[in-house]
Protein backbone atom coordinates (compact mmCIF):
# COMPACT_ATOMS: atom_id res chain seq x y z
CA UNK A 1 0.00 0.00 0.00
CA UNK A 2 2.67 2.71 0.71
CA UNK A 3 4.43 1.54 -2.33
CA UNK A 4 1.18 2.36 -4.54
CA UNK A 5 1.45 5.39 -6.82
CA UNK A 6 -1.45 7.20 -8.39
CA UNK A 7 -1.39 6.02 -12.04
CA UNK A 8 -4.25 7.52 -13.45
CA UNK A 9 -6.84 10.57 -12.76
CA UNK A 10 -10.23 10.98 -14.55
CA UNK A 11 -12.04 13.72 -13.97
CA UNK A 12 -15.77 14.08 -15.19
CA UNK A 13 -19.24 16.05 -14.18
CA UNK A 14 -22.07 13.81 -13.86
CA UNK A 15 -25.82 15.53 -13.21
CA UNK A 16 -27.91 14.74 -10.09
CA UNK A 17 -32.02 15.36 -9.76
CA UNK A 18 -33.91 16.68 -7.21
CA UNK A 19 -37.25 15.16 -6.67
CA UNK A 20 -38.73 18.93 -6.99
CA UNK A 21 -37.95 22.10 -8.07
CA UNK A 22 -35.73 23.83 -4.80
CA UNK A 23 -36.58 27.03 -4.70
CA UNK A 24 -35.14 30.37 -3.65
CA UNK A 25 -33.72 31.59 -0.28
CA UNK A 26 -33.68 34.94 1.06
CA UNK A 27 -30.90 36.41 -1.24
CA UNK A 28 -30.77 33.96 -4.13
CA UNK A 29 -33.73 32.83 -6.41
CA UNK A 30 -34.62 29.58 -7.89
CA UNK A 31 -32.02 26.99 -6.68
CA UNK A 32 -33.29 24.49 -9.60
CA UNK A 33 -33.77 20.94 -10.02
CA UNK A 34 -30.14 19.72 -11.17
CA UNK A 35 -27.30 19.53 -9.23
CA UNK A 36 -23.66 18.99 -10.97
CA UNK A 37 -21.15 16.65 -9.46
CA UNK A 38 -17.68 17.47 -10.63
CA UNK A 39 -15.68 14.01 -9.68
CA UNK A 40 -12.22 13.13 -9.48
CA UNK A 41 -11.14 9.04 -9.43
CA UNK A 42 -8.20 8.32 -8.80
CA UNK A 43 -6.30 4.47 -9.65
CA UNK A 44 -3.65 3.42 -8.26
CA UNK A 45 -0.65 1.01 -10.18
CA UNK A 46 -1.75 -1.75 -8.37
CA UNK A 47 -5.43 -1.21 -8.95
CA UNK A 48 -6.97 0.06 -6.39
CA UNK A 49 -9.07 3.04 -6.58
CA UNK A 50 -11.22 6.19 -5.44
CA UNK A 51 -13.28 8.90 -5.95
CA UNK A 52 -14.90 11.93 -4.71
CA UNK A 53 -15.97 15.77 -5.59
CA UNK A 54 -12.81 17.34 -6.57
CA UNK A 55 -11.90 20.74 -8.35
CA UNK A 56 -8.32 20.34 -10.38
CA UNK A 57 -7.56 21.24 -14.08
CA UNK A 58 -5.60 18.70 -15.78
CA UNK A 59 -2.30 20.80 -15.16
CA UNK A 60 -2.86 20.72 -11.72
CA UNK A 61 -3.69 17.03 -11.96
CA UNK A 62 -0.24 16.33 -13.44
CA UNK A 63 1.16 17.28 -10.81
CA UNK A 64 -0.36 14.33 -8.58
CA UNK A 65 0.43 11.22 -11.35
CA UNK A 66 3.27 9.19 -9.99
CA UNK A 67 2.92 10.50 -6.91
CA UNK A 68 3.99 7.31 -4.32
CA UNK A 69 0.99 6.97 -2.08
CA UNK A 70 2.69 7.53 1.30
CA UNK A 71 4.14 10.47 -0.03
CA UNK A 72 0.72 12.32 0.13
CA UNK A 73 -0.18 11.41 3.55
CA UNK A 74 1.57 13.30 6.71
CA UNK A 75 2.92 11.40 9.54
CA UNK A 76 -0.56 10.96 11.38
CA UNK A 77 -2.03 9.46 8.28
CA UNK A 78 -4.01 12.67 7.03
CA UNK A 79 -3.91 14.08 3.45
CA UNK A 80 -1.01 16.58 3.54
CA UNK A 81 -2.54 19.90 2.65
CA UNK A 82 -0.80 20.36 -0.49
CA UNK A 83 -3.08 17.87 -2.21
CA UNK A 84 -6.14 19.18 -0.38
CA UNK A 85 -8.18 19.78 -4.09
CA UNK A 86 -8.21 15.76 -4.21
CA UNK A 87 -8.49 14.44 -0.60
CA UNK A 88 -12.28 13.33 -1.06
CA UNK A 89 -10.81 11.42 -3.36
CA UNK A 90 -7.86 10.23 -1.32
CA UNK A 91 -9.94 9.42 1.54
CA UNK A 92 -11.89 6.93 -0.68
CA UNK A 93 -8.76 5.41 -1.91
CA UNK A 94 -7.18 5.32 1.18
CA UNK A 95 -10.18 4.01 2.60
CA UNK A 96 -10.02 1.01 0.09
CA UNK A 97 -6.84 0.30 0.79
CA UNK A 98 -7.12 -0.16 4.56
CA UNK A 99 -10.18 -2.21 3.81
CA UNK A 100 -12.06 0.54 6.26
CA UNK A 101 -14.81 3.21 5.80
CA UNK A 102 -13.24 6.80 6.48
CA UNK A 103 -14.71 7.01 10.16
CA UNK A 104 -12.82 4.38 11.13
CA UNK A 105 -9.65 5.88 9.87
CA UNK A 106 -10.62 8.96 11.63
CA UNK A 107 -12.72 7.93 14.65
CA UNK A 108 -11.36 8.99 18.35
CA UNK A 109 -13.29 5.76 19.76
CA UNK A 110 -15.01 2.68 18.02
CA UNK A 111 -17.69 1.28 20.05
CA UNK A 112 -19.89 -0.06 17.49
CA UNK A 113 -20.10 -3.78 18.00
CA UNK A 114 -20.99 -4.60 14.48
CA UNK A 115 -23.76 -1.78 14.65
CA UNK A 116 -24.41 0.63 11.61
CA UNK A 117 -22.91 4.04 12.16
CA UNK A 118 -26.11 6.17 12.47
CA UNK A 119 -25.79 10.01 12.30
CA UNK A 120 -28.70 12.48 12.54
CA UNK A 121 -29.88 14.56 9.88
CA UNK A 122 -32.32 17.42 8.51
CA UNK A 123 -34.07 17.77 5.51
CA UNK A 124 -32.88 20.76 3.94
CA UNK A 125 -35.11 21.29 1.49
CA UNK A 126 -38.04 23.39 2.81
CA UNK A 127 -37.08 26.70 0.60
CA UNK A 128 -38.72 29.16 -0.34
CA UNK A 129 -40.92 28.05 -2.68
CA UNK A 130 -44.64 29.73 -1.98
CA UNK A 131 -43.84 33.30 -3.42
CA UNK A 132 -46.58 32.44 -6.04
CA UNK A 133 -49.57 32.26 -3.68
CA UNK A 134 -50.89 35.28 -1.98
CA UNK A 135 -52.00 34.63 1.63
CA UNK A 136 -49.58 33.71 4.62
CA UNK A 137 -51.92 30.45 5.29
CA UNK A 138 -51.55 28.73 1.56
CA UNK A 139 -47.99 29.47 1.90
CA UNK A 140 -47.45 28.11 5.19
CA UNK A 141 -49.59 24.74 3.92
CA UNK A 142 -47.54 24.37 1.10
CA UNK A 143 -43.79 24.52 3.28
CA UNK A 144 -45.73 22.15 5.51
CA UNK A 145 -46.64 20.03 2.69
CA UNK A 146 -42.72 19.85 1.66
CA UNK A 147 -41.83 18.69 5.58
CA UNK A 148 -44.41 16.02 5.48
CA UNK A 149 -43.37 14.91 2.14
CA UNK A 150 -39.64 14.71 3.86
CA UNK A 151 -41.09 12.80 7.22
CA UNK A 152 -42.96 9.95 5.02
CA UNK A 153 -38.90 9.58 3.40
CA UNK A 154 -38.00 8.99 7.20
CA UNK A 155 -37.11 12.52 8.35
CA UNK A 156 -37.20 14.25 11.55
CA UNK A 157 -35.64 17.37 11.34
CA UNK A 158 -36.03 20.06 9.05
CA UNK A 159 -34.50 23.42 8.21
CA UNK A 160 -36.58 25.98 6.88
CA UNK A 161 -35.85 29.15 5.06
CA UNK A 162 -36.75 32.28 6.29
CA UNK A 163 -36.20 35.64 5.22
CA UNK A 164 -39.10 36.60 2.64
CA UNK A 165 -39.32 39.76 3.44
CA UNK A 166 -35.62 40.79 2.86
CA UNK A 167 -36.23 40.60 -0.85
CA UNK A 168 -39.27 38.67 -2.31
CA UNK A 169 -41.72 39.65 -0.30
CA UNK A 170 -43.13 43.61 1.38
CA UNK A 171 -40.70 43.41 4.81
CA UNK A 172 -44.46 43.31 7.51
CA UNK A 173 -46.10 40.40 4.91
CA UNK A 174 -42.57 38.62 3.97
CA UNK A 175 -42.17 38.24 8.07
CA UNK A 176 -45.60 37.20 9.03
CA UNK A 177 -45.27 34.51 6.35
CA UNK A 178 -42.16 33.54 8.01
CA UNK A 179 -43.89 32.88 11.19
CA UNK A 180 -46.43 31.14 9.77
CA UNK A 181 -44.57 28.90 8.21
CA UNK A 182 -42.99 27.91 11.50
CA UNK A 183 -45.78 27.28 13.15
CA UNK A 184 -47.51 25.06 9.92
CA UNK A 185 -43.92 23.17 10.23
CA UNK A 186 -43.92 22.11 13.69
CA UNK A 187 -47.92 21.39 13.37
CA UNK A 188 -47.20 19.10 10.56
CA UNK A 189 -43.83 17.34 11.82
CA UNK A 190 -45.02 16.98 15.56
CA UNK A 191 -43.04 17.99 18.72
CA UNK A 192 -40.41 15.61 18.83
CA UNK A 193 -38.93 17.10 15.70
CA UNK A 194 -35.86 19.40 15.73
CA UNK A 195 -36.76 22.44 13.29
CA UNK A 196 -34.16 24.85 12.27
CA UNK A 197 -34.95 28.55 10.17
CA UNK A 198 -32.36 29.87 7.85
CA UNK A 199 -32.26 33.46 7.04
CA UNK A 200 -29.33 33.18 4.69
CA UNK A 201 -28.49 36.95 6.54
CA UNK A 202 -32.16 38.58 5.48
CA UNK A 203 -33.08 39.60 8.87
CA UNK A 204 -31.99 42.23 11.10
CA UNK A 205 -31.19 41.36 15.27
CA UNK A 206 -34.93 43.12 15.66
CA UNK A 207 -36.42 40.85 12.90
CA UNK A 208 -34.88 38.15 14.77
CA UNK A 209 -36.20 38.60 17.84
CA UNK A 210 -39.69 39.23 16.55
CA UNK A 211 -39.52 36.09 14.71
CA UNK A 212 -37.88 34.12 17.62
CA UNK A 213 -40.50 35.75 19.84
CA UNK A 214 -43.34 34.53 17.73
CA UNK A 215 -42.53 31.50 17.19
CA UNK A 216 -40.91 30.44 21.10
CA UNK A 217 -43.76 27.90 21.15
CA UNK A 218 -42.44 25.98 18.06
CA UNK A 219 -38.74 25.26 20.44
CA UNK A 220 -36.45 26.32 16.99
CA UNK A 221 -33.20 24.83 17.53
CA UNK A 222 -31.22 27.03 15.72
CA UNK A 223 -31.57 29.78 14.27
CA UNK A 224 -28.95 30.10 10.91
CA UNK A 225 -27.64 33.05 9.24
CA UNK A 226 -29.46 35.43 11.13
CA UNK A 227 -28.02 38.07 9.57
CA UNK A 228 -23.80 38.88 8.93
CA UNK A 229 -21.75 37.71 11.54
CA UNK A 230 -21.42 40.63 14.03
CA UNK A 231 -20.20 40.08 17.51
CA UNK A 232 -21.66 43.02 18.93
CA UNK A 233 -25.53 42.22 17.60
CA UNK A 234 -24.56 38.19 18.59
CA UNK A 235 -23.94 39.22 22.36
CA UNK A 236 -27.17 41.16 22.29
CA UNK A 237 -28.93 38.35 20.63
CA UNK A 238 -27.65 35.90 22.86
CA UNK A 239 -28.32 37.99 26.00
CA UNK A 240 -31.57 38.36 24.29
CA UNK A 241 -32.34 34.69 23.97
CA UNK A 242 -31.50 34.07 27.44
CA UNK A 243 -33.70 36.52 29.25
CA UNK A 244 -36.66 35.28 26.97
CA UNK A 245 -35.91 31.69 28.01
CA UNK A 246 -35.43 30.61 24.61
CA UNK A 247 -33.56 27.63 23.86
CA UNK A 248 -32.64 28.57 20.90
CA UNK A 249 -28.71 28.22 19.37
CA UNK A 250 -26.94 30.35 16.93
CA UNK A 251 -25.25 28.94 13.86
CA UNK A 252 -23.43 30.71 11.57
CA UNK A 253 -20.10 30.40 8.79
CA UNK A 254 -21.37 28.46 5.92
CA UNK A 255 -19.79 31.31 3.62
CA UNK A 256 -18.08 34.21 3.56
CA UNK A 257 -17.34 33.92 7.44
CA UNK A 258 -14.73 36.57 8.57
CA UNK A 259 -11.27 34.85 10.18
CA UNK A 260 -12.85 35.97 13.28
CA UNK A 261 -15.69 33.57 13.94
CA UNK A 262 -13.44 30.87 15.51
CA UNK A 263 -13.00 33.31 18.42
CA UNK A 264 -16.61 34.57 18.56
CA UNK A 265 -17.34 31.17 19.16
CA UNK A 266 -14.97 30.73 21.70
CA UNK A 267 -16.32 33.95 22.77
CA UNK A 268 -19.63 31.75 23.41
CA UNK A 269 -21.30 34.00 20.26
CA UNK A 270 -22.34 31.31 17.85
CA UNK A 271 -22.89 28.29 19.49
CA UNK A 272 -23.07 25.99 16.08
CA UNK A 273 -20.14 26.52 13.13
CA UNK A 274 -21.15 25.07 9.88
CA UNK A 275 -18.06 25.86 7.86
CA UNK A 276 -19.03 24.11 4.38
CA UNK A 277 -17.55 20.20 4.10
CA UNK A 278 -15.97 20.75 0.38
CA UNK A 279 -14.99 24.23 0.74
CA UNK A 280 -13.44 24.22 4.51
CA UNK A 281 -12.81 20.27 3.60
CA UNK A 282 -12.95 16.90 5.07
CA UNK A 283 -9.36 17.16 6.47
CA UNK A 284 -9.45 21.05 7.97
CA UNK A 285 -12.71 20.05 9.66
CA UNK A 286 -11.24 17.52 11.78
CA UNK A 287 -9.17 20.08 13.33
CA UNK A 288 -11.57 22.45 13.69
CA UNK A 289 -14.17 19.89 15.25
CA UNK A 290 -11.75 19.02 17.62
CA UNK A 291 -11.19 22.67 18.30
CA UNK A 292 -14.91 23.76 18.73
CA UNK A 293 -14.89 20.35 21.14
CA UNK A 294 -12.61 21.79 22.85
CA UNK A 295 -14.65 24.95 23.44
CA UNK A 296 -17.77 23.34 23.87
CA UNK A 297 -19.15 24.49 20.32
CA UNK A 298 -21.08 22.62 18.13
CA UNK A 299 -20.24 21.25 15.02
CA UNK A 300 -22.92 21.22 11.73
CA UNK A 301 -20.55 21.36 8.29
CA UNK A 302 -22.86 22.81 5.73
CA UNK A 303 -23.05 21.42 2.05
CA UNK A 304 -25.78 21.98 -0.37
CA UNK A 305 -26.01 21.34 -4.15
CA UNK A 306 -23.12 18.79 -4.57
CA UNK A 307 -25.23 15.30 -3.51
CA UNK A 308 -22.21 13.71 -2.42
CA UNK A 309 -22.05 15.80 1.29
CA UNK A 310 -25.37 13.90 2.04
CA UNK A 311 -22.57 10.73 2.26
CA UNK A 312 -19.43 11.99 3.52
CA UNK A 313 -20.33 14.56 6.03
CA UNK A 314 -21.18 11.64 8.32
CA UNK A 315 -18.02 10.61 8.59
CA UNK A 316 -16.54 13.20 10.38
CA UNK A 317 -19.07 12.45 13.12
CA UNK A 318 -16.85 9.79 15.38
CA UNK A 319 -13.97 12.04 15.27
CA UNK A 320 -15.99 15.18 16.37
CA UNK A 321 -18.06 15.27 19.61
CA UNK A 322 -20.05 18.33 18.62
CA UNK A 323 -21.33 16.92 15.25
CA UNK A 324 -24.31 17.80 15.49
CA UNK A 325 -26.04 17.06 12.00
CA UNK A 326 -25.94 16.17 8.33
CA UNK A 327 -27.56 18.38 6.12
CA UNK A 328 -29.60 16.03 3.87
CA UNK A 329 -30.27 17.80 0.47
CA UNK A 330 -32.19 14.93 -1.41
CA UNK A 331 -30.97 14.02 -4.72
CA UNK A 332 -30.81 11.02 -7.32
CA UNK A 333 -27.67 11.18 -9.51
CA UNK A 334 -27.41 8.36 -12.34
CA UNK A 335 -24.44 6.67 -12.79
CA UNK A 336 -23.31 7.03 -8.89
CA UNK A 337 -24.56 3.90 -6.28
CA UNK A 338 -25.23 5.60 -3.01
CA UNK A 339 -27.83 2.28 -2.02
CA UNK A 340 -25.45 1.62 0.78
CA UNK A 341 -26.81 5.19 2.63
CA UNK A 342 -29.99 5.37 4.20
CA UNK A 343 -32.13 7.82 5.90
CA UNK A 344 -34.22 6.23 9.17
CA UNK A 345 -36.01 7.70 12.08
CA UNK A 346 -33.90 11.04 11.22
CA UNK A 347 -30.56 9.56 11.01
CA UNK A 348 -28.57 8.38 7.83
CA UNK A 349 -27.11 4.65 8.64
CA UNK A 350 -23.65 4.92 7.43
CA UNK A 351 -22.36 2.10 5.18
CA UNK A 352 -19.65 -0.59 6.87
CA UNK A 353 -18.35 -0.74 3.58
CA UNK A 354 -14.41 0.79 2.71
CA UNK A 355 -13.77 4.33 1.42
CA UNK A 356 -17.11 6.85 1.72
CA UNK A 357 -18.94 3.11 0.18
CA UNK A 358 -19.84 4.82 -2.74
CA UNK A 359 -19.81 3.20 -6.29
CA UNK A 360 -19.32 4.82 -9.64
CA UNK A 361 -21.30 2.77 -13.04
CA UNK A 362 -18.44 2.46 -15.08
CA UNK A 363 -20.10 3.41 -18.35
CA UNK A 364 -21.85 6.37 -17.58
CA UNK A 365 -19.03 7.85 -15.43
CA UNK A 366 -16.87 7.02 -18.79
CA UNK A 367 -19.09 8.81 -20.71
CA UNK A 368 -18.91 11.72 -18.43
CA UNK A 369 -14.98 11.52 -18.77
CA UNK A 370 -15.10 11.88 -22.17
CA UNK A 371 -17.57 14.01 -22.29
CA UNK A 372 -15.93 17.80 -21.32
CA UNK A 373 -13.32 15.81 -18.75
CA UNK A 374 -9.95 14.48 -18.40
CA UNK A 375 -8.31 11.06 -17.95
CA UNK A 376 -4.23 11.34 -17.55
CA UNK A 377 -2.68 8.14 -17.35
CA UNK A 378 1.17 7.21 -17.13
CA UNK A 379 2.09 11.08 -17.54
CA UNK A 380 0.23 12.09 -20.72
CA UNK A 381 -2.90 13.32 -21.48
CA UNK A 382 -5.25 10.26 -23.63
MG1 LIG B 1 -27.55 28.05 5.31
Amino acid sequence: MENSRIDRIEYGTLTGKRPRLAGNNSRIPVHGLEVELLLIRLTTDDGASGFGLGRADAETAQALLGQRFSDLLSSDGRIREEWNAFEFSLWDLLGNLAGKPVYELVARDEKRNGERLRVPCYDTTLLIDDLHLESNEAGAALIADEARYGYERNHRNFKIKVGRGARWMPLEKGTQRDIAVVKAVRNAVGGEAKIMIDANNGYNLNIAKRVLAATADCDVFWLEEAFQEDPALYEDLQGWIKREGLSVLIADGEGGAPPELMDWARAGLVDVIQYDIFSHGFSKWLDTGAQLDAWGVRTAPHHYGRHLGNYVSGHLAPAVQGFTFVEWDEVTTPGLDASGYRVEAGQVVLPDAPGFGLALEEAVFRAAVKDGGYDLRDGAAR
